[in-house]
């Protein structure tokens, strides 16, 4: 069974970066039908903040990136990670280490100005067991110190590193806090973690993660180190790009079927398909379709595909997620009215919007109550020809039942009765009702406005 996990450190927002990983992980484990675990790497304790940790959880859930069982606090494993250390010095794969702080700083300084190799190697690795009882110490890595470490990866393909250039790595602190190094690996073997998909920023530590699962006897995780996203620039990702941080990305609007479709193909490939389904991109997810160059973001392209989601959403689904997204604005959430006449409206409003602000903008004429004040542009339209026209269409307008059918051939025939065609009717219409002079058709407004109100709107620009 395959077993995937994200394992953020809550030191910060939520990047795109670790939510396009946490995405990648999901899938695999969807398609396989397996388990995706989130742990929170919280050991270093003066970085880690609670509010980074819910604004991981909260970027997972807008995401819809559900995982199994509880998210798992990398701290509450300290115990575990101090034991197996200890169980590293037992085996032999360890040692202690009483080198000060400063014994290792005088012989980096040493090194950098005689242009040697600054790899600490401890005098402790080979000296006879220590017996220093009140000493500080660390626990180190006996790592190998020649040969090679092999990383067989499913993105990268084969990886080698030389072990002489790896130095042997602190598993426990000497206050007894593991490392980074150590932590991973021993909660990755405990959660029974199959598959570890993450950055390529990580694909040296994979080489010395390798060296404590073997010194443990463990099973090696298969590896997929995924190369990072670029800006459009080809340059690493960063703020001067735009947003980095997922919880922007909602807040400017983009719905999250279309955010999870861009992130999917933002380093994942499927033929020449761009535009695809959730359901679809856990059916074909798999890491053979990973590229080996790095992703560059390209905003052009999530709006386009936001703007295909939003304009496949069913109607009920949308609206929720047009309110959640209102809940996490400052804009105020819809009133009953509001979101009636706005259900009746996204019909005609979603082939166009590529987000939800664009949305919003579309259907205001569905969320403005009387009176509509119109823009210097639609005011323009409103001369006394066109309100005296506008006159004239209400009573008739009172008569029979309004079908896009039967509007359509009414508003052209009342056009051509007072000698204009219907474009030019059309400004006057969409002034009186949106206040605008870009607007959904004249028709769809008026069934969705209903006839009272659309009749009211047009009585109240006529005179
Ligand atoms: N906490 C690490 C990070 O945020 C996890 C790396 C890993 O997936 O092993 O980069």
């Amino acid at each position: 069974p395959v077993v995937t996990r994200i394992a953020p450190s809550p030191t910060g927002y939520m990047h795109i970066g670790t939510a396009r990983t946490a995405l990648f992980n999901w899938l695999f484990a969807r398609h396989h039908g397996g388990t995706f675990l989130l742990r929170i790497e919280d050991t270093d304790r003066e970085r880690s903040t609670s509010q980074a940790t819910a604004a991981i959880l909260r970027g997972m859930t807008w995401l819809g990136l559900d995982w199994d069982g509880e998210a798992v606090s990398q701290f509450d494993q300290k115990d575990r990670h101090a034991a197996v250390a200890h169980e590293m010095l037992a085996r032999g794969a360890a040692y202690k280490c009483f080198a000060s702080q400063d014994e290792i700083e005088v012989f980096r300084e040493a090194a950098t100005a005689e242009k040697r190799s600054t790899l600490y190697r401890s005098p402790w690795r080979d000296a006879a067991p220590a017996t220093h009882p009140d000493a500080r110490y660390v626990i180190r890595m006996k790592a190998p110190q020649t040969g090679d470490t092999v990383i067989d990866d499913a993105v990268q393909g084969r990886v080698t590193f030389r072990n002489d250039l790896l130095d042997d790595m602190i598993v426990l602190r000497s206050d007894g806090t593991p490392t980074y190094m150590l932590a991973v690996v021993v909660d990755d073997h405990d959660m029974g973690v199959t598959h570890v998909i993450r950055g390529d920023d990580h694909l040296q530590n994979a080489a010395r993660q390798t060296m404590v699962y073997d010194a443990m006897g463990w099973d090696i995780p298969v590896w997929a180190h995924i190369p990072l996203i670029f800006g459009p620039d080809g340059k690493k990702l960063s703020k001067r790009h735009g947003a980095t941080g997922v919880e922007e990305y909602q807040a400017m609007g983009y719905p999250a079927a279309g955010m999870r479709n861009y992130l999917t193909r933002l380093g994942w490939s499927h033929g020449d398909d761009e535009f695809f389904t959730t359901d679809q991109a856990k059916e074909w997810f798999n890491l053979e379709g990973i590229g080996r160059a790095p992703a560059r973001l390209d905003f052009k392209k999530l709006e386009n595909l936001c703007g295909q989601h939003i304009a496949a959403s069913d109607d009920a689904a949308l609206l929720h997620e047009l309110e959640a997204y209102l809940a996490v604005t400052d804009a105020p959430p819809l009133n009953d009215v509001q979101r009636d006449t706005l259900s009746r409206a996204l019909y005609c409003l979603k082939d166009r919007a590529k987000t939800f602000p664009d949305l919003i903008e579309k259907a205001e004429f569905s969320l403005n109550a009387r009176p509509v004040i119109p823009d210097d542009a639609a005011a323009k339209t409103l001369d006394p020809v066109s309100r005296s026209i506008l006159k004239t269409l209400t009573p008739q307008l009172q008569t029979g039942t309004w079908t896009k059918e039967t509007l359509e051939p009414f508003l052209t025939d009342a056009a051509a009765a007072h000698g204009i065609g219907f474009g030019k009717l059309a400004g006057p219409l969409r002034a009186a009702l949106a206040g605008r002079t870009a607007t959904p058709s004249v028709y769809d407004m008026m069934l969705v406005l209903g006839k009272d109100e659309t009749i009211a709107r047009l009585n109240d620009a006529a005179t």
